[in-house]
C-alpha cells in the first residue's frame, strides 16, 4: 500500500515511519512542513529506503497537497501533523488554529476530491482508501478535582516545565515562578478518581488553545465522515514518551537537565497524573488502526501507566544514579526542595528536584480506558513504565548527538525535497 504520512519528522510522526519501513512493505511518503519541531534526523535510520519519501510541505497549502495526493497516490492518510506543545499554544493560539483546524480542513477536502476521483478512475481502490486522523485525550478535559484540592495539573505530555514562547533552539530550559505552599493532601500521589476513565463516547470539554484546536479538527473529520462519507478514523491517545522526544517535554526535559546538573522543575506539587505510553507502541497501534481498524470508529489508546509527574521525575532521577557514573555528572545547579516533598531518600539526581509555581488551566488528571482497541484489534503495549522508561533514559545517554544537535539549533539547518 502507499501510506501517506502527515507530521512524520515529529515525535511520534517519525516513529511511526520508521514502523511503516522497517516492519511493513509499505511505501510511505512523508509529508511534513520542518516546524521547529520537525527534524529529519529522526529519520536517519530509514532514509535511505526507497519506499520512503519526503516532501516539504504545509497542510494549510490546498495547492501542494493536492499535488503530494497525485503523485502519493495513497491507499491510507495517517494525520498526525500539528502544532502540539500546550505553552506554546498559550502564547500563541493562532498558528494552533490555522495547523490543526484549517490544515485538518485542508486534508480532509483533498481526501475527498482525490477519494472521488479515484471512485470514477479506480473503484477497487477507492473502495479501500482510509483517512486516519491522530489525536489526544486532552479533548475530553480534566478527571481530577483540581478546584477541589486548590492544584492545578500540568498539559499534554509533560510539555515544558518551565519552558515558555519560542526555545527554537531548546536553550530555555530553565525554572520559572515561586515554590507553592505545599499540604499534605497535596502530595497524595494518586487521589481517588473524580470520574470514569475516558472512553471513545467521554464527552469533549478540552481546557487549552492546542486541546481546543485538537478537539475541533476530531470533530471535522467526524463531519466528513457522516456528510460526505468520507471513510475515517480517529484515535485519542495519552502522553507518549521515547526517543527523539523534542528536548521541552517533561521526560527528555528532567533527563537533559538532570544530565546538566540543572534543577528539575516540577510545576506546582507535582502530584498531576498523566497515563503514559512509550511511542513505539503508539506507532504500532496506529499501523494497527489506520490498516485494519472498522470505518467510522473511534479508538483510545493508552498505556494504563497512571503517574504523577513527580514519580516520573523520581523514576528518572533513580534510573540515571545507576546509569551515570559518579565523576560523569553535571554540575549542580541551585536546587531547592521543600521539606513536605522528600517522599523518599535523596539520591543524587533527586536533590536537583525545584518545586516551581504551576500555570493556571491545566488539567489534573487524564486516564484513558483502551480496552476497545485491545478487544477489536488485539493491540496492547509492550512496554510498561518501567522498561519503557529505562529504554528512554537510556536512548539519550547513547544518542548525545542527536539532542545536542536540537538544543544548538544545527537539526534545523538541512531541508530536503521543496515541493
Ligand atoms: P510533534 O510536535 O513532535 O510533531 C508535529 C510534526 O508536525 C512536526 O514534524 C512538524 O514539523 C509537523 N507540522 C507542524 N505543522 C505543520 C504544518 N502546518 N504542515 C505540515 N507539517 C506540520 O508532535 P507529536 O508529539 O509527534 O504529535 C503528533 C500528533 O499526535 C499530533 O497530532 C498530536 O496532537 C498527537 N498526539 C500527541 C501526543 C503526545 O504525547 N505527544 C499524544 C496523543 C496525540
Amino acid at each position: 500500500m502507499n501510506i501517506l504520512v502527515t507530521g512524520g519528522a515529529g515525535f511520534i510522526g517519525s516513529a511511526v515511519v520508521r514502523e511503516l519501513i522497517h516492519h511493513t512493505s509499505h511505501h510511505v511518503t512523508n509529508v511534513d512542513k520542518l516546524t521547529y519541531a520537525g527534524n529529519l534526523e529522526s529519520l536517519a535510520a530509514i532514509e535511505d529506503s526507497p519506499r520512503y519519501r519526503f516532501v516539504q510541505a504545509d497542510i494549510v497549502d490546498a495547492e501542494a497537497m493536492h499535488r503530494v495526493f497525485r503523485e502519493c497516490q495513497p491507499d491510507v492518510v495517517m494525520h498526525l501533523a500539528a502544532e502540539s506543545h500546550v505553552d506554546r499554544s498559550i502564547d500563541g493560539p493562532a498558528t494552533f488554529i490555522q495547523t490543526n483546524v484549517v490544515g485538518t480542513s485542508v486534508l480532509l477536502e483533498t481526501a475527498r476530491a482525490y477519494w472521488q476521483a479515484l471512485k470514477q478512475d479506480d473503484p477497487t481502490k477507492a473502495a479501500g482508501f482510509r483517512f486516519h486522523h491522530v489525536s489526544t485525550d486532552e479533548v475530553y478535559g480534566d478527571l481530577g478535582e483540581s478546584e477541589a484540592s486548590g492544584v492545578r495539573g500540568e498539559g499534554r505530555s509533560g510539555e515544558a516545565l518551565g519552558v515558555r514562547g519560542g526555545g527554537r533552539n531548546g536553550e530555555a530550559l530553565g525554572v520559572r515562578g515561586e515554590e507553592p505552599p505545599l499540604t499534605s493532601e497535596a502530595l497524595t500521589p494518586h487521589p481517588s478518581p473524580a470520574k470514569p476513565l475516558f472512553t471513545e463516547t467521554t464527552p469533549y470539554s478540552p481546557s487549552s488553545p492546542y486541546s481546543a484546536s485538537k478537539a475541533g479538527s476530531d470533530h471535522l473529520v467526524r463531519a466528513w465522515q457522516r456528510t460526505f462519507g468520507l471513510p475515517t478514523l480517529v484515535t485519542n491517545c495519552s502522553n507518549n514518551y521515547g526517543p527523539y522526544h523534542f528536548p521541552e517535554k517533561l521526560i527528555p526535559l528532567m533527563i537533559l537537565n538532570a544530565l546538566a546538573g540543572k534543577p528539575l522543575p516540577v510545576y506546582g506539587d507535582g502530584g498531576q497524573i498523566r497515563d503514559w505510553l512509550y511511542v513505539e507502541d503508539h506507532a504500532r497501534a496506529l499501523v494497527q488502526v489506520a490498516t485494519r481498524g472498522t470505518i467510522g470508529e473511534t479508538y483510545n489508546i493508552g498505556g494504563h501507566n497512571e503517574k504523577t509527574n513527580l514519580e516520573v521525575v523520581e523514576a528518572i532521577c533513580e534510573i540515571l544514579d545507576e546509569l551515570v557514573p559518579a565523576e560523569e555528572r553535571g554540575v549542580r545547579g541551585e536546587a531547592h526542595i521543600p521539606s513536605q516533598a522528600k517522599r523518599s531518600p535523596l539520591t543524587p539526581h533527586k536533590e536537583l528536584i525545584t518545586f516551581v509555581t504551576d500555570r493556571p488551566g491545566h488539567d489534573r488528571r487524564y486516564a484513558i480506558d483502551a480496552s476497545k482497541i485491545k478487544r477489536e484489534l488485539g493491540w496492547h503495549p509492550q512496554e510498561t513504565f518501567e522498561t519503557g522508561l529505562r529504554k528512554t533514559v537510556a536512548w539519550y545517554l547513547e544518542n548525545r548527538e542527536w539532542w545536542q544537535r536540537v538544543q544548538d539549533g544545527s537539526y534545523q539547518g538541512e531541508r530536503l525535497g521543496v515541493v
